[in-house]
């Protein structure tokens, strides 16, 4: 059992089927200790892939995508929620329905930091069925940079956004990988 893992099952939490919570260390609470491991673990995976920029979406993937983009000495972008009051000039944009909301955000980034020379490493905390990486995948590829990989904290196997991310060819990197949680016993099971 990796770290991750064992951090899910002392504090992680099963708020329903689909729901973990893991906000005594990753989306409230941030367990700075914990984020700089995950951060070195997605730099040993991806290193001597050239990657250029980090790329995640505000606000929770922010912070694992800090020490990952300090690893690799690049620097860090995230997608914006649309309405944001503070962007500036010509943006990409694209389209993901929020898996905890459940409702359609625009997620936004300026076309200033993102360029077709960009080998872009995806950053997300979670991965349950795949909208919010993919609404970051149509922004590398609208940018005409590349997509070398994706990095997820804690992957929910049982729903279909791994198969399908996998599917479509991309090298997608999970750390914990969940392939059964009960609301009523509390137990997860990893993969
Ligand atoms: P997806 O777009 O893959 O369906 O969902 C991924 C996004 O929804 C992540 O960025 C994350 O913020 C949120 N999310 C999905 N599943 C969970 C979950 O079980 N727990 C928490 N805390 N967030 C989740």
């Amino acid at each position: 059992m990796n770290f991750l893992e064992m951090k899910i099952l002392k504090e992680g939490q099963v708020k329903s089927d689909t729901v973990l919570m893991a906000d005594n260390f990753l989306n409230h609470r941030l367990d700075i200790d914990l984020l700089e491991q995950l951060g070195q673990e997605f730099y040993r995976r991806f290193a001597g892939e050239k990657i250029t920029k980090i790329l995640t979406i505000e606000s929770s993937g922010i912070a694992i995508a800090y020490p990952v983009a300090k690893a690799f000495g690049v620097p860090l972008i995230f997608a914006k929620k649309d309405p944001s009051p503070n962007l500036d000039g010509e943006t990409y944009v694209a389209e993901v329905p929020s898996f905890t909301q459940g409702k359609l955000d625009r997620v936004i980034l300026a076309k200033k930091f993102l360029s077709p020379e960009d080998r872009v490493l995806i950053i997300d905390d979670f991965l349950a069925n795949g909208c919010a990486v993919q609404s970051l995948i149509s922004i590398v590829d609208s940018a005409e940079a590349e997509v070398v990989g994706l990095g997820i904290a804690i992957e929910k196997g049982f729903q279909e956004g791994g198969h399908r991310i996998r599917n479509l060819g991309y090298r997608l990197e999970s750390i914990a990988i969940v392939d059964s949680m009960n609301p009523v016993t509390g137990t997860i099971t990893f993969r």
